[in-house]
Parts: C-alpha cells; structure tokens; sequence
C-alpha cells in the first residue's frame, strides 16, 4: 500500500488559537478513510489545509508523493485532489443540472459532458430534479450535488466533509452505498464523520483529532476498541 495523501507536522493558528497543532497523517490509496472528533477538533481546518483553501502556519502537505504545500487549491484539483466542504456551496438559484456542467466544464466538452452529467445525476439519484434550482432540494439532495460537483472534477482522493449532515436514516444508509461504490471504483475517499454506526459501516481507517492534535490512527476494529477515543468523543 502506497500513501496517497500525507500530512506533516501541520500547524494552523488564528490568532492565539492552535486549530490544528503538529498534525502528521498518513491516507493510503484506495482506502476509505474516516476522520474523527468531537466539535471543535480541528477537522474542517485541516481539511482546509490540505485541499490548500488555508496556508499553514507550519508544516507540509503531500499528495502523490509531491510537496503541495505551496500549491493553489485549483492545481491541487489539477492533481487529482476533490472537496466537499462542510457548508454547503451550491447555486441555490441555478438548476441542479447547471450546477454540475459549472464544475464538469473544468474537465470535459460537448458530448462527453453530455454523457458526463447524466451519468452523474443517475448515481446521485438527481435525474427526475435536474431542472429544479437547486436551492429547491431537500438538504439531503443538496449534499448529493455537493458530491456530484467535486465528482465532477475526476479526482483520485476525493474529500468530503460531513457528507452526511442532516440527512434521514435512508439518505445516510444510500451515501454509504455511494461511497462504497467510489471506492471499490478505486477512489480513495477521506470522510469527515460524526455518526459512528456510518463510520463503522464504511471506515477501514480512522484518525482521531482532539483539541487541534492526532489522539489516534490506526484500523477501524482497533480506534473503536479503544477507550479512550470513547471517553473524549461523547464527552465523558
Ligand atoms: P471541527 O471541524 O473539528 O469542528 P474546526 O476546524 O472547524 O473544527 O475548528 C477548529 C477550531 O478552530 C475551533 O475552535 C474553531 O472555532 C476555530 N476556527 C476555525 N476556523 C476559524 C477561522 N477561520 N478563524 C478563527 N478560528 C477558527
Ligand atoms: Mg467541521
């Protein structure tokens, strides 16, 4: 197994506050890989490092065996990079279809988008809404487009951030199927999650951060056995 993605010792502050404090995390390609903690942790801005919408305070980013640290976020996507942040960013008052051909017009043309889009509206079960303005759709739905359009851009690892937020038992049940289904396709796929049962369903990884730093790494069977991942996520 190769990594795909390595953090190094990143630090991001604002201010007086260390959101994210010597963090060094290994994403090995073609695993499903789920990153942990309580509210506050450090998630969403190490996410932001990594995809290169935040500049670190220190350390470095690698993605396919290249320093990106110094790298735009759009030449990161160039690399094979995707996010979906944690606040949803569709054009509410665009269609759903158009909201797909902005982000599938930086990878394909004509026919091929054609193609492209329906094909993506088919997996994220969009079809029979593709003319409705997005802003329209169940909060459910929305994260579904959200997806689409980082899908969109063709990456290798693809980033979501609290995909499922939100959702109803059956949404959350059909993202893991998607998920999954990315997976086995050979996309790596890096979660942000709080639902455990999820996590345990899709995660063969999962990396703990508390308080900004890695409390634990390792394999999904060995983070859930451990204690006290249990006491610091539910608060205890
Ligand atoms: P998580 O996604 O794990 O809930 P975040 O990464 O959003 O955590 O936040 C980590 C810490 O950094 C929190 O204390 C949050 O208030 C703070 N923080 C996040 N973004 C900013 C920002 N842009 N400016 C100042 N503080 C921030
Ligand atoms: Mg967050």
């Amino acid at each position: 197994m190769t990594a795909i993605l390595e953090t190094r010792q990143l630090h991001k502050h604002f201010g007086g506050l260390s959101a994210v404090a010597d963090v060094s995390i290994t994403v090995m390609a073609g695993e499903i890989h789920c990153l942990i903690g309580p509210n506050g942790a450090g998630k969403s801005t190490l996410f932001k490092l990594v995809a290169g919408t935040y500049a670190p305070s220190q350390g470095e980013v690698l993605f396919r065996g290249e320093d990106v640290t110094r790298r735009k976020p759009y030449e990161r996507v160039g690399r094979g990079m995707s996010i979906k942040l944690q606040v949803p960013s569709v054009f509410r008052e665009l269609p759903v279809a158009q909201n797909l051909e902005i982000s599938l017009q930086r990878t394909c043309r004509g026919a091929a988008m054609e193609a492209e889009k329906a094909r993506l509206l088919e997996f994220l079960q969009l079809q029979d809404d593709a003319g409705k303005p997005a802003g329209f759709l169940a909060h459910g739905q929305q994260q579904w487009l959200e997806i689409g359009m980082a899908l969109a851009l063709q990456p290798t690892l693809l980033l979501l951030d609290e995909p499922t937020a939100g959702m109803s038992p059956q949404e959350t049940e059909r993202t893991g199927e998607m998920i999954k289904s990315l997976n086995a396709q050979g996309m790596t796929v890096l979660v942000v999650e709080h639902d455990m049962t999820f996590v345990r369903q899709i995660a063969q990884r999962i990396t703990v951060l508390h308080l900004g730093r890695v409390f634990a790494q390792g394999s999904t069977d060995e983070v859930i056995a451990d204690p006290r991942v249990e006491e610091i996520y539910l608060g205890k």
